[in-house]
């Protein structure tokens, strides 16, 4: 299959779908620690790139679970952030006093989940806010931030897969892949 300028048969396979799996579990619990069991988790899905990883994730917890979905673009159609954050559609419902669950695909510059994190503290005044990321860029980082919980430390490297495209491509791949160069 060959996509505008990228040939699958090229894909090497970074993170398999089974670590992928097996991780969410880990990640699960961690985050079922933090909150009180008897207490709501409003799930933040912040699309496109987490929704494979969210839906996946919030299968694993015992918790009442309120799913929302906010779109912020970051990327265009590159394979470097270009440090223009576009936020699409940030709607929300009142979170106030609420428990928050942002759940991001990867943290690369950090500036998205800056810009996040700000945002739930500022606006939204929940009573926790925890955030998790499959993956951390951390050699990437421009800011200062790390997420609670993450699941795989990655190179510098363009990957796709699991929710993360390269033009609109790729998402629907069960593992994270990369192009060699
Ligand atoms: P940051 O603001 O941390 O630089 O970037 C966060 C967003 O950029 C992610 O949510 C994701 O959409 C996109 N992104 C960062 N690195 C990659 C990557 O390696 N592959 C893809 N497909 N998207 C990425």
């Amino acid at each position: 299959m060959t996509m505008p300028d990228k040939n699958i048969l090229d894909l090497k396979v970074l993170i398999s779908e089974e670590e992928i799996q097996n991780k969410l579990k880990i990640i699960a619990k961690q985050v079922e620690e933090i909150f009180p069991a008897d207490e709501d988790i409003y799930v933040i899905c912040v699309l496109k790139g987490s929704v494979m990883f969210c839906i996946d994730l919030v299968k694993h917890f015992k918790h009442n679970v309120q799913m929302e979905f906010i779109r912020i673009s970051s990327y265009g159609h590159e394979t470097k952030s270009t440090n223009n954050l576009q936020a699409i559609d940030l709607t929300l419902p009142n979170l106030e006093g609420k428990n928050v669950l942002i759940v991001e695909d990867i943290i690369d510059t950090g500036l998205t989940a800056r810009f996040l994190t700000d945002l739930f503290k500022i606006k939204h005044h929940p009573q926790k806010v925890i955030f998790v990321s499959l993956l951390n860029k951390k050699c990437a980082r421009q800011v200062d931030i790390e997420p609670d919980f993450y699941g795989f430390e990655i190179d510098d490297k363009f990957v796709v897969g699991y929710g993360l495209d390269y033009k609109g491509y790729y998402r629907n791949l069960p593992y994270i892949g990369y192009f060699p160069n």
